[in-house]
């Protein structure tokens, strides 16, 4: 996406199904984590230690948190997972609507730069 965007969801019923598949990704990713902190812990108890496979472990932990915090699921800022969010094209991530107005205005007003948060 090259725009701003915004993605507003007022329909209470609509917002439990948002927040449902929010939680249900975010659980997906915990536990994918966890799975992986379990590998690599056996890794490290092997006589032995393949630096080079607990790396990749690393490695694949680290794009799944990268991937949570760049995603819908949750603001880039404060992590919020229940309210509407904004996409800023500029960084590639979502925001909730308060922190986006917040850095939008920190970023205009002390930073001068306006176009950072369109
Ligand atoms: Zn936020």
């Amino acid at each position: 996406m090259n725009r701003k965007k915004a993605i507003k969801i007022s329909k209470p019923c609509l917002v439990r199904i948002r927040n449902s598949f929010r939680a249900l990704i975010i659980q997906i990713v915990r536990e994918q984590s966890y799975a992986l902190s379990q590998l690599k812990s056996a890794y490290y108890d092997e006589e032995e230690i393949d630096h080079n496979k607990i790396q990749s472990i690393i490695d694949e932990q680290s794009s799944l948190r990268i991937a949570l915090r760049d995603s819908i699921c949750k603001c880039a800022a404060c992590s919020d997972s229940k309210r509407d969010h904004v996409y800023n094209p500029n960084e590639k991530k979502w925001y909730c609507e308060e922190c986006y107005e917040i850095l939008k205005k920190s970023y205009t007003e002390v930073d001068k730069m306006p176009n950072w948060f369109p």
